[in-house]
């Protein structure tokens, strides 16, 4: 498959309704999210909800969080809603929390990857936001990325990985936050994150005032919860700096090249490397986690390295996502 993948500019007010339109008429494009890309299809539309899955090569028991205009639109989409639902929407909604409900019956099994549950979310971006309130239905948006691979947190990244499999990117420049949502679970009697995300456990246990459960390990189909995912294609090894500078110091062939994240000073004097610095500022680091991935995996390096992040519950995501990208191949 091979098509034009139109860019479309989110300045653009005109390029907005376009977007809109590709979307009720059945087309698949990406937009963007406060958290990453996402590939936007009707989720009313199963001929539209397939393709997405044929074009991420994505397995179809993998469900997809569908994005609604507003918590009152809930009902249309999941049914028996528990109060914290309302909550957690007063609070955090828009933003990067994902909420997982039982599912109204309307709903085709497509876009739940045939569970009986459903994962919603109001975006706070606010072109994507424009664009859910001018369509009457919500929108299933995966990340917009090949299968297993790094999530773009930019036009160029979306481009990157389905440029000619998709009919057009909506170019919002680089996303806010930077990192998946962290996705809730409802539907049992103890509250539980299934992803963890920007808004942490500290967060909705303030708001809930309820112990939230967070299983490091857990059986749900939650496609973010593979060991492997997120992953660059070059072999990538989370490290302390301690490690790192080891490892480093050991390497007696200078020809090896080495990409480098880190935010702690750095010593080395191995010749062939690409180091890119972060903040030690979770928020600023979130932004950028993806773009850095993304810019050291187009060098073809032996190995990138990535030092481990803090190990607070503020980093639980970014902690979350790197373990996925350095489990060894695919
Ligand atoms: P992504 O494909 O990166 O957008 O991630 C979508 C996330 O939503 C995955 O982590 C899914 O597991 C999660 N999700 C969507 N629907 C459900 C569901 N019904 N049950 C559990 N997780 C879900
Ligand atoms: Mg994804």
């Amino acid at each position: 498959m091979n098509i034009k993948t139109k860019i479309l500019d989110a300045n653009k007010e005109n390029d907005i309704l376009e977007a809109a339109a590709m979307i009720q008429k059945g087309q698949i494009i990406a937009v963007p999210t406060e958290t990453v890309y996402g590939l936007a299809a009707d989720a009313r539309n199963i001929n539209a909800v397939e393709k997405i899955f044929t074009v991420k090569n994505r397995p179809s028991n993998h469900p997809l969080i569908v994005h609604i205009a507003s918590f009152e639109k809930i009902s249309e989409w999941a049914k028996d809603i528990p109060p914290a639902a309302a909550i957690i929407a007063k609070y955090f909604w828009p933003g990067p929390i994902t909420l997982l409900l039982k599912k109204s019956d309307s709903v085709n099994d497509v876009v739940t990857g045939g569970l009986k549950t459903i994962a919603i979310r109001v975006p706070q971006n606010e072109m994507f936001l424009k664009i859910l309130h001018l369509l009457n239905t919500g929108v299933a948006a995966p990340s917009a990325n090949p299968h297993k691979r790094i999530s773009p947190t930019t036009s160029q990244h979306v481009m990157s990985g389905l440029s000619g499999k998709i009919d057009a990117v909506l170019d919002g420049g680089p996303c806010n936050i930077g990192v998946e949502s962290t996705i809730l679970d409802l539907t049992k009697s103890k509250i539980s994150i299934l992803r963890h995300g920007p808004i942490t456990k500290k967060m909705i246990e303030n708001v809930l005032q309820v112990p939230i459960y967070s299983p490091s390990s857990h059986l749900e189909k939650v496609p973010g919860n593979m060991r492997a995912h997120y992953q660059p294609y070059t072999t990538t090894s989370l490290k302390s700096l301690g490690e790192i500078e080891k490892q480093l110091s050991l390497i007696k062939n200078q020809e090896k090249l080495f990409g480098i994240i880190h935010y702690s000073d750095l010593q080395y004097t191995h010749k062939n490397i690409k180091a890119i610095k972060l903040s030690k500022n979770k928020t600023q680091y979130g932004k950028l986690i993806y773009n850095a991935l993304h810019e050291l995996d187009k060098m073809n390096a032996d190995q990138i390295l990535v030092e481990a992040p803090p190990n607070t519950g503020e980093w639980d995501d970014i902690l979350d996502r790197l373990s996925k990208a350095s489990v060894v191949k695919i």
